[in-house]
């Protein structure tokens, strides 16, 4: 028998190696180090951590997005052939250096051109960042088409969903369910819900990740993002994808067929599964997290979520029934509701009403799906104005806490 020949080493690069996902994919190549050759690794203002990372993995060039933080990292790499750059057009440079895989992981839109330059020089890109697709789905699916390697789902529920459809053509597919684990505030009362601290919604009972995305399952906007994800990633229109609160998040996704059958994928909630799945496919490897023990967790138990506590997944489903320009500006509000939020400028029951609003009032400027990255980044910075008048028209009537 011949044995089969060792893969080649998969040249791999990491935008956003400074986050939380960053840190999980580190982690995963650190299972297999001689299976990885990491080329470039990115991250905002953390320039030591950055250096701290390039130098660990060998990569060959490190990006900081912050000009502010490039001294600390030239110096940190200084002697070390590492090749150190910085600005949003370096981040960019990165992400399109020949590599075979490149995990998106920067937060926000943000990540819209880095993630774009990898698609078109034909990367395989492993997608953790959901808010470009939310921001310009249209755009990042028919580039990808035209480049040809399929985006890879690293958001766990997506990831799940790739892994049941197992290559089966989408119309066998009756719907999908995505699970949520319905977030700290799952069983709270709405007036409870209104005196949310920053604090308390960054205490994620199942997982740990950035600040953002935890504020984000908190108010669930997070499966509202999904939902806009899994209709771009899959092309399964939004009547297609339900939602069900699963609190002991082992079960991220399932697709019923039409036969009947419903096909889940379960891991423990640790990110390291599906960025190892992403890393490896179409093959297996090593992800380091932990298993799944089915006896001690006893029960599985799934419920429909909360319309009226949870206000965020309506919003999203309905801008995507609206458009590409409606989801675009409802990702911009949020990621500025968010922020407003942990600075403490706005109440946690605040972050809906003012995506909502935000919506509502762009509804009368924008009607049509953005055409070009270009299209889509102004819709964005208008989606972002008109979230930070309305913020302060709040402030001034004194609405705001
Ligand atoms: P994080 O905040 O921990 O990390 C974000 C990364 O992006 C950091 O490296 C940061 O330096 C970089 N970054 C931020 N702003 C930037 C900018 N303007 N320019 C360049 N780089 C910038 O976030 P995270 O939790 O790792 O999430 C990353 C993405 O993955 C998000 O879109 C999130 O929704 C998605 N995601 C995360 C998880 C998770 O478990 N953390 C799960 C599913 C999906
Ligand atoms: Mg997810």
């Amino acid at each position: 028998m011949v044995a089969a020949s060792p893969r080649a080493r998969r040249r791999i690069s990491i935008l956003g190696a400074t986050g939380s996902i960053g840190t999980s994919t580190l982690a995963v190549i650190a299972e297999r180090p001689d299976d990885f050759e990491v080329v470039a690794v990115t991250g905002n203002d953390n320039a030591a951590k950055l250096a701290e990372i390039a130098r660990a993995v060998g990569a060959r060039l490190a990006v900081i997005a912050n000009p502010a933080a490039y001294a600390v990292l030239k110096d940190a790499l200084a002697g070390t052939g590492i090749e150190a750059a910085t600005g949003d057009s370096a981040v960019v440079d990165a992400a399109a250096r020949p590599a075979d895989i490149v995990i998106a992981a920067i937060v926000g839109a943000a990540g819209l051109v880095p993630t774009m330059a990898a698609i078109e020089a034909g990367a395989q890109v492993a997608l953790a960042n959901k808010e470009c697709l939310v921001c310009a789905g249209e755009l990042f699916i028919a580039a990808a088409r035209r480049a040809g390697p399929p985006i890879l789902p690293v958001d766990s529920e997506h990831n799940a969903i790739f892994q049941a459809l197992g290559g089966h053509a989408i119309d066998t597919v009756e719907k999908i369910i995505l699970t949520a684990s319905g977030g700290p505030f799952r069983d709270w009362t709405v007036d409870a819900m209104a005196a949310v601290t920053p604090q308390q919604a960054l205490r994620h009972p199942n997982w740990s990740m950035g600040p953002k995305i935890t504020v984000d399952s908190a108010t669930m906007m997070n499966k509202g993002l999904e939902i806009i994800e899994a209709y771009h990633l899959f092309g399964l229109s939004g009547d297609k994808v339900e939602v069900l609160v699963h609190p002991q998040s082992a079960v991220h996704g399932i697709v019923a067929f039409r036969d009947g059958s419903m096909l889940a994928q379960m891991s423990a909630p640790d990110m390291r599964t599906p960025i190892a799945h992403c890393l490896a496919w179409p093959e297996r490897t090593e992800s380091g997290s932990p298993r799944l023990d089915l006896a001690a967790l006893g029960s599985l138990t799934f419920e429909r979520p909360d319309p009226r506590r949870f206000p965020a997944l309506r919003i999203a489903r309905e801008a995507l029934a609206a458009g590409g320009w409606a989801t675009n500006i409802m990702n911009a509000a949020n990621e500025i509701a968010v922020d407003a939020f942990l600075r403490h400028r706005i109440g946690f029951l605040e972050i809906a009403e003012l995506v909502e609003e935000t919506v509502a009032r762009a509804a009368g400027l924008a009607t049509e799906t953005p055409a070009s990255t270009e299209a889509a980044l102004n819709l964005d910075r208008e989606g972002r104005r008109i979230a930070l008048e309305l913020m302060q028209a709040r402030a001034g009537l004194g609405i705001a806490s």
